[in-house]
């Protein structure tokens, strides 16, 4: 099953990603138009949308596409998730998941969008996995992660290196938070309809030019790992959304460095899910 936060309502999608169902018309109400209500409802959503074709739906523009979890009430990102992302930062592989930060909800917008480049910024890619929870979990153990996953989607997970390494004690947050800074979509999978849902490929492009490959199965700590463990100290809650990190390739380990420049466009994907689509501006002063 296939959901999209079009034009703000809840939606189904077909298989090709063609025509979207409106949830709330076809369920006679039963379900509302809110795109993150549906993950309290999750189960019983799932039951009914297995029933449901979507390709009675209606062609629609990506463009009109927001985030498939609008406003999550948690966002958790993990840093150092791959072994070629820490030794091009130049850090230890962690033993754990404990370099986590967020990314504030105001920054998450949908699948195609124009990004503001910060006057004076390094703005870099890094291209990640994205999972939505499904159920409140807590200490769940690893063999039982996967059940706490609502579906998969990509994100975007935009950095600013100058605001994420500033000070004596350097936070990423809010260097990864600036508006639109946070694009996730085109829409949410169901991880039975991805073919291998622990190995699928991930990827970006600036102005096609492949900067970023490889495979969700090189993740350090897997999503169901990820999982129980940050469920053993933090309850997870439905429609929250984890950053699942990024693999090598990103623009600040680069010779020379590199960052994205105004009319740079960037593209993203994971396999079996779909792309972004972000076109960078200048300060708009
Ligand atoms: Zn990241």
């Amino acid at each position: 099953m296939r959901i999209a936060n079009l034009s703000g309502r809840l939606a189904l999608i077909d298989r090709a990603g063609a025509v979207a169902l409106d949830v709330e018309r076809a369920s006679d109400a039963r379900f509302g138009p809110d795109p993150q209500g549906i993950y309290d409802d999750w189960t019983e959503f799932v039951g009914w949308a297995a029933g449901v074709d979507p390709s009675a739906g209606q062609p629609f523009r990506v463009e009109d596409l927001g985030p498939p979890a609008p406003a999550p009430r948690q966002v958790l990102a993990i840093g150092l998730n791959y072994s070629d992302h820490a030794a091009e930062a130049g850090l230890a592989e962690p033993t754990a998941v404990n370099v986590l930060f967020t990314k504030w909800p105001s920054c998450l917008t949908g699948p195609v969008s124009a990004v503001e480049l910060p006057e004076g910024g390094r703005v870099d890619w890094e291209v990640e996995l994205v999972v939505v929870i499904g159920r409140y979990t807590h200490r769940v153990p690893e063999d039982r992660a996967w059940s706490s996953v609502a579906g998969l989607t990509v994100g975007q997970d935009l950095s600013e290196r100058i605001l994420q390494t500033a000070g004596p004690a350097p936070q990423y947050s809010l260097g990864k938070s600036l508006p639109g800074f946070g694009p996730i979509g085109p829409w949410l999978v169901t991880p039975d309809e991805v073919e291998d849902r622990d190995d699928l490929e991930i990827g970006c492009l600036v102005n096609g030019e492949q900067v970023q490959k490889s495979r969700t199965s090189n993740l350090i700590f897997s999503v169901p790992s990820m999982i129980a463990q940050v469920s053993a100290t933090l309850p997870l809650l439905p429609g929250d959304v984890l950053f699942t990190g990024t693999p090598g390739g990103v623009g600040v380990a680069r010779t020379p460095p590199r960052r994205l420049a105004p009319g740079d466009e960037l593209v993203s994907y994971v396999s079996g899910i779909g792309q972004l689509r972000q076109r960078f501006v200048a300060a708009i002063s």
